[in-house]
């Protein structure tokens, strides 16, 4: 299937995890990439998709910096003169006792995730707008905008932030023909997992390494935690004419886990 043929479509924390399996689609789809992360191994990933006969670049871009992402979307534009889709993927965790949690953490938290989810979609309607040919924006969210979680109060924080700006933006720009929607993944394969696992096995003080994914995967209904390319699904649907008349919503990719 060649859905994406001719579009154009940025994706952050495109490098690798979640985000690296939704280029991977949107690739095999037709589409032009524009993968941007804080990471150089962007360009590595970019240069991957190009073998497999994809047009994509990299872009290195802080998504906290304003300044940086208005760069990016500029060379999305200098590279294939639009922007159809963007895809705010890029995405901090860190872990801690409320007592313990420390006031970068919460400000790194809600800059990456919050922010940075904000300051890429405004670019990208800027682009849209002037275009007027619409666009689709989409943007991760997580089961903790459903569900806070114990000791992670500023990433559940963040991720309920995430389905409010999609909810005011998508009311915005619907009559620019403009969507906006928020994918909540649940558990994901991803090294932030390799992470999650050991902090929170830890701090929960019953599970060593690898159980505690072990344990939560149990009360999944599907049984088995998600992939990467559980999510490009989702996200490639939204992405896609099939979605034209959905905006606004904020959709589970977790196997049943939440139910809300
Ligand atoms: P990951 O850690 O593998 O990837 C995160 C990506 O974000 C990396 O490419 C990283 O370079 C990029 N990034 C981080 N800070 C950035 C910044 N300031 N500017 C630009 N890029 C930055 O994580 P993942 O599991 O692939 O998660 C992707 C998204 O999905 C995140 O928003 C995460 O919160 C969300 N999510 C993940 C899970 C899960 O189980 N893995 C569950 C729910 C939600």
């Amino acid at each position: 299937m060649n859905r994406f043929s001719g579009k154009t479509i940025v994706v952050t924390g495109g490098n690798q995890g979640i985000g690296l399996a939704i280029a991977e689609r949107f690739a095999a789809e037709g589409a032009n990439l524009v993968l941007a992360s804080v990471e150089e191994q962007v360009e590595d990933a970019a240069s991957t998709l190009r073998d497999r006969g994809a047009n994509a670049c990299g872009v290195v871009c802080d998504v906290t910096d304003a300044a940086a992402v208005r760069v990016l979307y500029d060379r999305a534009e200098h590279e294939f003169g639009r922007v159809d889709v963007s895809v705010q993927n890029a995405g901090i965790i860190t872990i801690a006792k409320v007592e313990a949690l420390t006031e970068k953490q919460w400000d790194d938290t809600m800059n990456v995730n919050t922010k940075g989810v904000f300051l890429c979609c405004q670019e990208a309607i800027r682009r849209m707008r002037k275009s007027g040919d619409g666009g689709k924006l989409i943007n991760t969210a997580s089961g903790q905008a459903r569900d806070g979680f114990i000791y992670t109060p500023h990433y559940a924080a963040s991720k309920f932030g995430v389905m409010g700006l999609t909810q005011s933006l998508a009311k915005e720009v619907a009559p620019d023909g403009i969507t906006v929607n928020a994918i909540c993944p649940g558990i994901i394969k991803t090294d932030m997992w390799d992470y999650n696992d050991r902090v929170w096995g830890r701090l929960l003080g019953e599970y060593g390494p690898g159980e505690l994914m072990e344990a939560w995967v149990r009360n999944i209904p599907m049984k088995r935690a998600g992939e990467g390319k559980d999510v490009a699904g989702l996200v490639a649907f939204l992405a896609s004419e099939d979605a034209d008349y959905i905006t606004g919503q904020t959709i589970n990719v977790d196997g049943g886990l939440i139910m809300s």
